[in-house]
């Protein structure tokens, strides 16, 4: 869209020079996030380092009738972080205080733009962490986790990014700049905060977040189960969960990225595994070993290959690095891969992963799994090469139906990357109309003007573009209108 020269004035009024990025090349570096299927190019990428000039920002945004799109490290997996319709792009980075650690209270309050490992990283010597930990934790914002509601691997014991914010500092649609929550987790009221995480900007810009702390255990140990099948393994998942044991984490990985690990990071998992299990326990010292033998005991039941315990931190960490640098291994594998985040209920882990297998072998397309397997959070990569138009389509059919299979068995069409441009589509698979049209109504309540990150979370209706409307009624066969 064409901004007025006086538009961009009054911006450049509120950031100074160096606060706009307006050449081409500049803001081609933000024409797209991790999923670089979707493009848009912002006309004007804006880098305020004050939340008061975030306000002013949004307020001229407003009253000009132009979209804002909230970017914090552009790590997203959605097309969330991109101008679908062009517009000012505001980038949080320079905002990336640690503003208050407060241990008595066992919380800190930070800026949008601070890494998540920042955090952890700040209060690790004094023995607390910062628990949601997604795979992007060296490299993706808070804010950026805030509007996703993030997840990751530890996070099937320690909970998702909503579970830690206590308070949030945004900037609406309006402009204006309100407080929720805060540091006493009881508050009167409405959830507001539980609202606004996992907005997708769509509500505002987050411009200040408190999150809880928590005390690092007094002891971890990371187990490693290898199996003779994708089935075995999952049954194995919920057998551990079934058996009282909850894992800080429980990671699956199938014999294609075993391949592509040890290839291109390390040799680190056992080559004759059709899967394995990464399994991390943690908390006092005496009950993390007996739930060890616990989960030694359940994996050997469904023969499992071998059950082997890191022996000191060291493997502990190499363990853990296979997993962590999984993405970039994939490239020894495929060209390009679309990544799926569906979500089954935990029990229907061996169905699915019986139902990919098939899916794969129809389309003909490569399936490399590596997931959160305790949470039932698949993240199948599915491979094809864009220089073969058709193994695109094919990628895209095996994509699809994968998704819809997983709803079938009750699950959800995204565990943690959020839905962006990527998966507003794939909604009503989920939602009823009225469902979709209250969450429509809500996003226009902190959204009056309709400017924020539009296209994103929820389906546009073909006929008006942006929101969703109620289905009409269906007439019977037959009538005369
Ligand atoms: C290798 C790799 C591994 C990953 N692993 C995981 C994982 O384990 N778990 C997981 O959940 N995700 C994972 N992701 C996805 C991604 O890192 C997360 O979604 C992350 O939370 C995005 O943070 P970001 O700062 O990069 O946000 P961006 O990509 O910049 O933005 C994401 C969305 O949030 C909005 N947004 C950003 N900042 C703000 C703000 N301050 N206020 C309002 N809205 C805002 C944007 O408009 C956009 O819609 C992974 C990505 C990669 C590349």
């Amino acid at each position: 869209m064409a901004l007025s020269d006086q538009f961009v004035d009054e911006l450049r009024g509120i950031l100074g020079p160096e606060g706009l990025v307006m050449s081409p090349e500049g803001r081609l570096v933000y024409e797209c996030d991790m999923h670089t299927y979707y493009k848009g190019i912002p006309d004007v990428v804006a880098l305020p380092s004050r939340t008061e000039q975030v306000v002013e920002l949004v307020r001229r945004c407003h009253q000009h009738g132009v979209p804002v799109i909230p970017r914090g490290a552009g790590t997203g997996l959605i097309g969330g972080a991109m101008a679908a319709r062009g517009g000012v792009m505001i980038g949080l980075n320079r905002m990336d205080a640690i503003l208050e650690i407060d241990l008595p209270n066992r919380c800190a309050t930070v800026q949008p733009g601070v890494i998540n490992l920042w955090l952890t990283r700040a209060v690790a010597e004094r023995g607390y962490f910062f628990a949601p930990d997604p795979s992007s934790q060296m490299v993706s914002s808070i804010g950026g986790n805030v509007a996703t509601n993030a997840g990751g691997a530890h996070c099937l014991k320690y909970g998702i990014t909503t579970n830690h914010v206590l308070g949030l500092e945004i900037v609406t649609g309006r402009g204006e700049l309100i407080r929720l929550g805060g540091k006493v987790a009881d508050r009167p009221g409405y959830d507001l905060t539980g609202v606004v995480v996992g907005s997708e900007g769509t509500f505002g810009l987050v411009t200040e977040v408190t999150v809880r702390l928590r005390h690092a255990p007094e002891a971890v140990k990371t187990v490693l189960a290898s199996f003779p099948s994708l089935v075995d393994a999952s049954h194995a998942v919920s057998d551990i969960i079934a058996a009282g044991v909850i894992p800080a984490a429980l990671e699956m990985l199938d014999a294609v990225i075993i391949r592509a690990i040890n290839a291109g990071v390390a040799p680190v998992y056992p080559t004759e595994a059709a899967a394995v299990l990464l399994i991390e326990l943690d908390g006092p010292r005496a009950e993390v070993e007996r739930q060890g033998e616990r989960c030694a005991t359940v994996c050997r039941e469904r023969r499992a290959l071998e059950v082997r315990v890191a022996r000191d931190e060291a493997e502990q960490a190499l363990l853990w690095k296979g997993r962590k640098e999984a993405a970039g291994a994939v490239g020894r594998l495929t060209a390009s891969y679309l990544l799926q985040d569906a979500v089954v209920p935990r029990s229907k882990l061996p169905d699915i992963m019986q139902e990919m297998q098939t899916i794969a072998a129809r389309h003909g397309v490569l399936i490399a799994n590596v997931f959160h397997a305790g949470d039932g959070n698949l993240h199948p990569l599915i491979c094809y090469d864009d220089r073969q138009p058709d193994e695109l389509r094919r990628a895209g059919l095996a994509n699809e139906e994968l998704l819809q299979a997983c709803i079938a068995l009750g699950g959800s069409v995204t565990g943690e990357h959020g839905v962006g441009v990527d998966k507003a589509k794939n909604l009503p698979l989920q939602f009823a109309d009225a469902d979709l049209n209250f969450m429509y109504r809500l996003r226009r309540v902190f959204d009056p003007p309709g400017i924020m990150n539009p296209d994103k979370l929820l389906p546009s209706h073909p006929a008006c573009g942006e929101g969703f409307r109620p289905s009409r009624p269906t007439l019977p066969a037959g009538t005369w209108i």
